[in-house]
């Protein structure tokens, strides 16, 4: 199975938290969907010949995009590549864009699944992280959507805010239940490198991430999403049982993809590339790889690529593995990395950390809490 992400570089506003690639300029929005639409022509004989199963419009901000540029690059996308019938097609969405109109562009066009970035229904979060949207535009986004005819949603929402108290984290998760939404991510705030929440916990104008209230968080989210019905399939994420996300399943399962768009990652089964990280450059990249029509260029001027080596491979299937429900199969493993592993884990079993069952070892609701700790020291 074969994926296609595209990644559009541009958002309304910067979010403090972020280190996505992304323009607040929408200025040259019209010149990046054209050159997108052209590196899916060009790269078309990346993925292996098999039919897409997912198709997946991330960012950045995809749904500033208008008809127009969704007409063309779905009319690209179906002259390069066959499209398994069934195929999950998910646009990311923030609260502010959507509107009727927009809802039912979108409902008119292949996209079958949003994912709405919600991140929280307090004002006081929203305003904290630099959101684009409201409180109120929160509230009214999710029943919107589903009037309009999506009944495959996914929300996203971030915990472990400075000051969210335990009961507005439930007040959010209760909302996406009473709502009905079939699946649910939700990330910790982390601060990152060089955005501005970085620069302002240096500085002391924001307080430090409090790990512990994250943690709890974190506990309370499992509690009560395993309640309600909601598999736990992979740190983050959360679904009912026929709602789990197509697209990054085969990330996590080490299925090919394609990545188009600056910043946009690839993945053929045995090397990575990634597009450059610069809206200017991307453009100028496919300008000229248009006029000179030439692979070998193409590599240096547009993307970076690294040859997985077997340790590579091991180190990733581990740290996807470790992640998911679908936790790591001994058996997989081969020769030295097998042994590594298998002298490694038992420290993980004696904490109950990491619980085993015919050879698949997967993480304890504790182990989830220390998930990259766990992986990065199971690394060869
Ligand atoms: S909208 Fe998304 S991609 Fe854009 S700045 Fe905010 S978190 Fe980052």
């Amino acid at each position: 199975m074969s994926g296609l992400y595209l990644h559009i570089p541009f958002c309304r506003q910067a979010c403090h938290y972020c280190n996505f690639h992304f323009s607040t300029s929408l200025k040259y929005k019209g010149e990046m969907v054209a050159a997108i639409a052209a590196e899916i022509r060009m790269r078309r004989g990346y993925l292996p010949d098999r039919p897409l199963r997912s198709i997946y419009f991330g960012g950045g901000t995809p749904s500033l995009l208008d008809k127009e540029d969704l007409d063309l690059l779905f009319s690209t996308i179906e002259d390069c590549f066959q499209i398994e019938p069934n195929a999950e097609i998910t646009l990311e969405a923030n609260p502010d864009d959507i509107s009727p109109l927009r809802l039912r562009d979108w409902h008119n066009s292949p996209i079958n699944r949003l994912s709405i970035g919600v991140q929280s229904f307090a004002e006081a979060d929203l305003r904290y992280m630099n959101r684009a949207h409201s409180a109120a535009e929160a509230e009214q986004c999710i029943e919107m959507a589903q009037l309009a005819g999506f009944s495959n949603l996914t929300v996203d929402l971030i915990y472990g805010t400075p000051g969210m108290t335990d009961e507005t984290w439930q007040r959010n998760v209760e909302k996406l239940l009473k709502a009905g939404v079939p699946h649910i991510s939700c990330y910790a705030l982390t601060v990152e490198p060089k955005t501005a929440l970085d620069y302002q916990v240096k500085k002391g104008i924001s307080p430090a991430v409090d790990e512990e209230q994250a943690a709890r968080q974190f506990e309370l989210l499992m509690q009560w999403l395993e309640a309600a019905g909601y598999l736990h399939y992979e740190i983050s994420n959360f679904a009912l049982p026929d709602k789990l996300a197509v697209h990054n399943g085969n990330y996590w399962r080490g299925e090919p993809y394609l990545g188009v768009g600056p910043s946009a990652h690839s993945f053929n089964g045995f090397s990575r590339q990634w597009n450059k990280a610069n809206n200017a450059g991307y453009m100028k990249a496919i300008a000229n790889l248009q006029k000179q029509d030439a692979m070998p260029d193409f590599k240096e001027e547009l993307y970076e690529e690294e040859l997985l080596s077997e340790a590579d491979q091991y180190n990733e299937y581990v740290m996807t593995g470790l992640r998911t429900v679908w936790g790591v199969d001994v058996n997989k493993l081969k020769g030295r990395y097998r042994e590594h592993f298998l002298e490694n884990i038992d420290n993980y079993i004696g904490d109950i950390l990491v619980l085993e069952k015919g050879g698949i070892y997967v993480l304890s609701k504790k182990g989830r809490l220390l998930a990259d700790r766990i992986a990065s020291e199971l690394f060869y």
